[in-house]
């Protein structure tokens, strides 16, 4: 599951975060996901809670930030919210996009103790 994989690099750099600062686990996480990210929000909750088990991230308050995906019409510069690939602009239906943000599939913040 493509879920669960992207869960464990999570945990890996947790890890390598609470080594860094000497801290034995992860309060609080959190993190960034585009709607454009490829990822399914139930299977990652499901893959979440697989994978951070018995891991610094186990008992860490988890908070998802879910970024409205937002493109751009390379030919007349309209910038509209996409809510699905190859929509074309609404105001000159070309099919030329480009996105501005959506794709984010990031840890933003981490604290450890
Ligand atoms: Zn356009």
């Amino acid at each position: 599951m493509h879920e669960l994989s992207i869960v464990l690099s999570i945990v890996d750099l947790a890890e390598e975060q609470v080594r860094k600062n000497n801290a034995q686990r992860v309060e609080n996480i959190e993190l960034d996901i585009g709607s454009m990210a490829g990822v399914e929000w139930d299977a990652l909750d499901f893959a979440w809670t697989a994978g951070v088990k018995n891991s610094v991230l186990e008992n860490a308050q988890r908070q998802v930030n879910r970024i409205t995906a937002r493109a751009r019409c390379l030919q007349c510069q309209h910038e509209f919210e996409i809510t699905q690939p190859f929509e074309p602009c609404p105001a000159c239906h070309d099919y030329l996009v480009e996105y501005i943000q959506g794709k984010e599939l990031r840890v933003k913040s981490l604290t450890v103790s």
